[in-house]
Formats: structure tokens, sequence, C-alpha cells
């Protein structure tokens, strides 16, 4: 028999992803969607990959223990990915009670589900880069002080420290993967990297003149969906519970990494490029590099594709969208 895995975040850019590579090795996938009176569009990113009829979606919210129970037990599954979340940093200024709610308390939830109804599932949790935020560390590895500095990053650091806390109370085979910035051709629109390269592809085609951009200096550790789904998969493959830091170990400014996505179109950042205050931040993490040592000498994940890789085909796939909305 195939075994099971539940998705929470299956409609999300990580989840696709991580559906793709699960049903690529024979697994059963079942996720759990909110529902939204937009269902037909829901499940876009799953239709992009071309899986949307090979995954079975069922009904639930992160803010609803007793969905996620029901669920649980109708699905039985043997590994549980729980990456829902309200995910963008921005957002969180706005409406940080609901994201402590979504991000933090839904993760709670997720683990009581488990600890109640499947304790002998493994568990792994979307932690995040965003925790180290004021950087205590020029690298940043498991050991490194966090400091957040949203409520995004906040709600995450609570969320982190109940896995661990599960893991350590009820012993359950919980693991949190600290994942650096991951984008791809599914990344919401209004983060930095799919805002870019959403641009350069609408500029080029005559469809807009600016792009209009915050903080240029922030530097972040830019990796590959499709590679840090894979991470998720082999923390939960190990005998023992753990978390891992994912990254790339390399550093890039947002300004640098415009640049890569206009070049592959052959546009000049200075001809279209508008600093906005309007997208400067409360409080902004001006660096991230992370140190995923940890997680190549445990089960030897590596980063393989690299930023100009990945901001070419994120740029091409845009100019295919955007021709295509346009025609
Ligand atoms: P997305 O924003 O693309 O996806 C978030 C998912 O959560 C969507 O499927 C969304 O559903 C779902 N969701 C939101 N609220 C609820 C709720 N109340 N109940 C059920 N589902 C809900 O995020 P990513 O795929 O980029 O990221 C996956 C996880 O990894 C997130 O937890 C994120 O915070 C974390 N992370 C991401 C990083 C990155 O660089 N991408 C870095 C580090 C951590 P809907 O489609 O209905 O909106
Ligand atoms: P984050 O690292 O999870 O907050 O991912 P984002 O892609 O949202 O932001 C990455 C960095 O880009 C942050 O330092 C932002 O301040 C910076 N940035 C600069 N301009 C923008 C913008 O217009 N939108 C977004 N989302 N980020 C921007």
């Amino acid at each position: 028999m195939s075994k099971r895995a539940l998705i929470t975040g299956i409609t999300g850019q990580d989840g696709a992803y991580l559906a793709a590579s699960l049903l690529g090795r024979g697994y059963e996938i079942f996720g759990m969607v909110r529902r939204s009176s937009h269902a037909g569009v829901a499940d876009h990113r799953l239709r992009w990959l071309g899986i949307a009829d090979k995954v079975t979606l069922l009904d639930g919210n992160l803010l609803d223990l007793s969905s996620q129970i029901r669920i649980i037990q109708d699905v039985k599954p043997a590994e549980v990915y729980n990456l829902a979340a309200q995910s963008f940093v921005s957002a969180s200024w706005q409406q940080p009670y609901l994201t402590g709610e979504i991000t933090a308390l839904g993760a709670a939830n997720m683990l009581e589900a488990v600890r109640i109804v499947a304790p002998e599932a493994r568990f792994y949790q979307a932690s995040s880069s965003e925790m180290f935020g004021l950087v205590q560390e020029p690298v940043q590895s498991e050991t490194t002080p966090f400091y957040p500095r949203s409520p995004y990053a906040v709600a995450k650091l609570y969320a982190h420290w109940m896995t661990v806390n599960y893991r350590e109370s009820f012993g359950l085979h919980a693991s949190s993967g600290i994942l650096f910035n991951h984008e791809s051709p599914l990344r919401g629109v209004e983060f930095v990297t799919r805002k870019v390269t959403d641009a350069a592809a609408r500029i080029k085609l005559g469809l807009q003149k600016e792009l209009r951009l915050g903080n240029i200096d922030a530097k972040r550790d830019w990796g590959h969906a499709r590679d840090y789904v894979e991470a998720m998969w082999l923390m939960l493959q190990q005998d023992t519970p753990d978390d891992y830091v994912v990254a790339t170990g390399r550093t890039t400014t947002v300004r640098d990494m415009v640049e890569i996505a206009f070049a592959h179109v052959g546009l000049r950042i200075e001809d279209h490029l508008v600093i906005d205050p309007a997208f400067l931040r409360p409080a902004e993490v001006d660096l991230l590099l992370g140190n995923p040592n940890k997680a190549r000498e445990t089960f030897g994940w590596e980063a393989s594709i690299s930023l100009e890789d990945m901001i070419v085909e994120m740029v091409d796939a845009d100019l295919k969208r955007v021709a295509s909305q346009a025609a």
C-alpha cells in the first residue's frame, strides 16, 4: 500500500511542489484546503504542475481544530507537512492578530491533532529564516539565537518552539525546517522576486512602465522551491526528528536580483526602477545568509539551482503567462 501524506497549504507554492515530488515517490496525497467562494481557482498551482486530479483535497482550516482531527482520523497519514500560514511578512503588520492565529496557533492546532489522533505520524513544521530577523551572527545556523522582526516572524517562532516542545514532551517525530527564502514561477506575486519577474515581463511586453520597490539594499539567501521541498521530505525520513537550516549559503541584494531579471529581457534598471517608500517596512531584516552544513552532513541535501537560473525560469514563465493573458 502506498504511503499517505497530508499537506496543509497544498494550494501554496511549496505545497504544490511538495505534492508533485511526493507523487513521484509513489505517495498518496491529501491536502487540507480552506473553503472559499473561489474554489475553482484555488488549485491553480496544482493545475500548473499538472497534478490537480492526482491529489485529494479536503475541506479544513488551521483555525478549526475539529476539522484537523477529522481529516487526520479519515486519512491516517504516515507524514504530515504543515505548510499553511499567513506567509507574507508585510501583511503581518496589517493583520498581526490573524497572523498569530493562523501561523502560530494554527501550528499548535495541527500538533494537537497529530498528538491526539496519530501520534505515530511524522510531522514537518515550515519554520522560517525570518526568525533570525535582526541577525545575531553574520551566517545563520541552527545554533544562532533568534531575533524576530515582524509579527509573522514572532508567530513562526512560537510555532517552531511548539514543534520542539511537542517532540520533547510527547515524543512526536516532529521536525522543523528553518528554510531561507525560496522562490519559483509559482511564488505569490506580492513577494519581491515574483513582483520583479512579473514586472520585467510586463515592461518587456509594453504593458507596464515602472517597477516600484522599497528597500533594494536588503540581502536574501534565495533558493528554488523545487530544491527545498526535497529537504522537507528528507527530514521526515531520518530516524530521529531534528531541526535543520535549509539555505544556499549565498546572499544577494534585491538590486542585484532585479539586475539579473532585467538583463535577461534586455531592460536597464535605471529606466524603470522607482523607489517607493510605501514598500518600506516598519522593521526590516537587512541580511539573511544561511549555513546548510547540518542538512548536507546529515542527509546529503544541497541546493542545485542557482539564483540566475531560477530568475531566468521565472521571467520566462511570466512572459508566457502575461502574453497569454494579454491575448
Ligand atoms: P504560500 O503563501 O504560497 O502558501 C500558504 C498556504 O497556506 C496556502 O495554501 C494557503 O491557502 C494556506 N492557508 C493560509 N491560511 C490558511 C488557513 N487558515 N487554513 C488552511 N490553509 C491556510 O506559502 P509558501 O508555499 O511560500 O510557504 C509555505 C510555508 O513555508 C509557509 O508556512 C511559509 O510561511 C513558510 N516559509 C516560506 C518561505 C518561502 O520563502 N517561501 C521561507 C520560509 C518559510 P490559500 O490558497 O487558500 O491562500
Ligand atoms: P521576506 O524575506 O519573506 O519578507 O520576502 P519578500 O520577498 O517579501 O521580501 C524580501 C526583501 O525584499 C525584504 O527585505 C523587503 O523589504 C524587500 N523589498 C523591497 N521592495 C519590496 C517590494 O516591493 N515588495 C516586497 N515584497 N519586498 C520588497
